[in-house]
């Protein structure tokens, strides 16, 4: 702690006030350290596409583009590598407007129920592996206001994920439930779940439980953290809980007012 004193003196002489400033030094350090190490990771993160990059075109123009065989493999990573690092940026500048808080929510009121069933079709459409996927919805309508686009990003990243950690044949199951003033929103998956001790690092912008893996897969270690910040930003919170090679559940809660219906009592 450091303590800054000011003085406040009249002309006349008498001292008629003195301001104390407590600076938390600690909490200053640790703030100038996380800032440092975000840059550290920008700049590595950055680093490891570019590099892969520079020598598969290095090995292109030193002969291998003659190659049918080789050219069109190379070719396609240096593409992949390039996909990484724009979805990267966007990541980046994505979690640079919500720090700045140089954004704002468009609200609009929707059913929450049916909202996160058209997410789960989509995925339930388009995924890859065999994942089965069980729904345990309310059967009547959550009317709420939320930025859709931005809760969906909130979904997508979770289901992104509970699909990428999943094994063949696992379930996926999608839960919403109601209490006094809030909604729990839950994903679980049968995956590869992670480590005790390091299920809420996974919310930190570039914490991954195995980097190479997480890279492999397309990930750039910041989904969750851009999750985090949409969530709060709706007076919510996200949270998870795992056991290693059992799965993992995410959670996020949202503020809910429950409508009562009163039905004709007033009448
Ligand atoms: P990534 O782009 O690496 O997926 P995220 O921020 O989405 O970044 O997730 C951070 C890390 O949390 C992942 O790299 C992974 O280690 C872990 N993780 C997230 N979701 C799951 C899950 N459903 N099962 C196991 N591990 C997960």
């Amino acid at each position: 702690l450091r303590a800054n004193f000011s003085v406040i003196q009249k002309e006349t002489g008498f001292v008629n006030g003195l301001i104390t400033v407590l600076h938390d030094v600690t909490e200053q350090e640790k703030i100038e350290m996380e800032r440092r190490e975000f840059v550290a990771n920008v700049s590595h993160e950055l680093r490891t596409p570019l590099t892969t990059m520079r020598s598969y075109l290095e090995a292109l123009s030193d002969g291998a583009w003659q190659d049918k065989d080789i050219a069109p493999n190379f070719l396609n990573v240096a593409q992949n590598e390039t996909e990484r690092m724009i979805r990267l940026v966007n990541d980046l500048l994505q979690l640079s407007k919500m720090d700045s808080k140089d954004y704002k929510l468009s609200k609009e009121w929707v059913d929450f129920v049916v909202f996160f069933n058209r997410i789960i079709d989509r995925f339930e459409l388009t995924k890859e592996q065999t994942v089965d996927f069980e729904r345990k919805l309310p059967d009547k309508p959550i009317l709420m206001e939320i930025d859709p686009d931005k809760l969906t990003q909130v979904i997508d990243n979770v289901i992104s994920n509970a699909l990428k950690y999943s094994p063949e044949g696992g379930k996926v199951t999608f839960r919403i439930k109601e209490q006094e003033d809030q909604i729990i929103v839950s994903i679980t998956d049968q995956g590869v779940g992670i480590p005790k001790g390091n299920v809420n690092k996974i919310f930190g912008r570039f914490y991954r439980v195995d980097k190479a893996r997480s890279r492999k897969l397309g990930g750039t270690g910041l989904g969750l953290a851009i999750a985090k910040e949409m969530v709060e930003a709706h007076d919510g919170h996200i949270w998870a809980r795992s056991i290693e090679g059992k799965g993992t559940t995410i959670f996020f809660s949202l503020p809910y007012e429950k409508y009562e219906d009163e039905g004709d009592d007033w009448n």
